[in-house]
């Protein structure tokens, strides 16, 4: 179990949160990056880091 947070003020938008992890980030209807569940259990870690990793502001943290 991680906790997944997103840097409202480093996210610029380009949605490739959602695109990896779709299950942990939606896009607010600016098209900027959300987390819809904070606490992601261990097989969707691999996703979220994959969007982490992805991210171009380096935007995704997680804990
Ligand atoms: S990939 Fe990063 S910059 Fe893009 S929407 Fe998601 S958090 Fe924001």
């Amino acid at each position: 179990m991680k906790k997944v947070v997103i840097d409202a003020a480093a996210c610029d938008g380009q949605g490739y949160c959602k695109r990896f992890a779709p299950e942990v980030f939606d896009l607010d209807e600016w098209g900027y990056g959300k987390v819809i569940r904070e606490e992601i259990p261990d097989e969707l870690v691999p996703g979220a880091e994959a969007a982490m990793e992805a991210c171009p502001m380096q935007a995704i943290k997680l804990l």
